[in-house]
């Protein structure tokens, strides 16, 4: 310890709050790299922290704004499969079209949530909605994955299409804006995601000095990814947009206070602590179980959808 540290900090380092749970990592965006050529995304989750330690949120891919031009043919990523997990897309700026092979289909509008139980497995495609890539725009999103537990894996998929008017607002003190309840609960406002293992997922819309007190148990895994504007998180530095700030696994509430208007997207899961193993789009318990899903998947068993 230093005799800066002895005295009391000087206003430019990180404030330190007993009781209050604390930042572990500020991670700013890595490199964005091609998802189909629909999705340049900042893969913050397995990349920045590893697999298991924001557990049950095992990817998060960050489309940061892209001003896509306009084209004819929409952009996205073709025809694949998923098992063993959740895929939550949250549409910020511009739609998102997708097709699966059960016939399903579907629009994810500015401000609203897909929320896609793959479980046992889907074949799907994804892509820019077509009017969206004709005028072309802004385009922002996240995709999530969130983990099932073993029990779960196996489950039939299903869909729900959240929209913007269907998620639960709750108004934050003094006119600082309102936290926006996709799934789990926020000081009694219960958001309308059904899910698996408990899982708070939030839009914190924040007008500039607003502040949201958050309280999960220490052992949920939390996190917040800065959409827009800046932030400081218990009085800390200011974080920039697209960062992306681990919070530590301590008993404690924290407080997120806008520098200006902001809009964050705030985590917190219940950690899934089961065996885990990846591979592309299959995460399974077992090495096992990722053959079966290969098996599976060469056989047709995910079902046919054309390309
Ligand atoms: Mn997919």
């Amino acid at each position: 310890m230093n005799a800066s540290n002895m005295t009391g900090h000087t206003g430019n380092e990180p404030v330190h709050n007993p009781g209050y749970r604390p930042i572990e990592r500020v991670i700013a965006p890595p490199r964005a790299h091609m998802v189909g050529d629909g999705f340049r995304v900042h893969g913050f989750l397995p990349a920045t922290v590893g697999m298991q330690r924001m557990s049950p949120f095992i990817v998060m891919d960050y489309n940061s704004k892209w001003d896509v031009p306009a084209g004819t043919a929409p952009r996205g990523v073709g025809v694949h499969p998923h098992r063993g997990f959740e895929t939550v897309t949250i549409a910020y700026k511009g739609r998102v079209a997708h097709h699966d092979s059960s016939g399903g289909g579907g629009v994810i509008g500015e401000g609203d949530v897909q929320w896609m139980t793959a479980a046992s497995g889907v074949l799907h495609k994804e892509y820019h909605e077509e009017e969206f890539s004709k005028k072309g725009g802004i385009f922002q999103m996240v995709q999530l994955w969130v983990n099932l537990p073993a029990k779960d894996k196996m489950s039939p998929p299903k869909y729900q299409a959240i929209t913007h008017a269907q998620m639960a607002q709750h108004a934050l003190p003094d006119n600082g804006g309102s936290m926006e309840v996709i799934a789990g609960n926020y000081h009694g406002t219960q958001g309308p995601a059904t899910t698996f293992t408990p899982v708070h997922l939030y839009n914190a819309r924040m007008n500039k000095g607003g502040k949201a007190e958050l309280d999960f148990p220490a052992h949920f895994n939390t996190a917040l990814l800065v959409i827009e504007g800046s932030i400081r998180v218990n009085g800390s530095e200011p974080v920039p947009t697209d960062h992306f700030v681990l919070m530590g696994n301590a008993p404690g509430k924290f407080v997120i206070e806008a520098r200006e208007q902001a809009v964050v997207l705030v985590l917190g899961g219940e950690p899934i602590n089961e065996p885990m193993v990846a591979h592309g789009p299959f995460v399974m318990n077992t090495r096992e179980e990722i053959i079966q899903a290969m098996e599976d998947f060469n056989q047709g068993k995910f079902g046919y959808l054309e390309d």
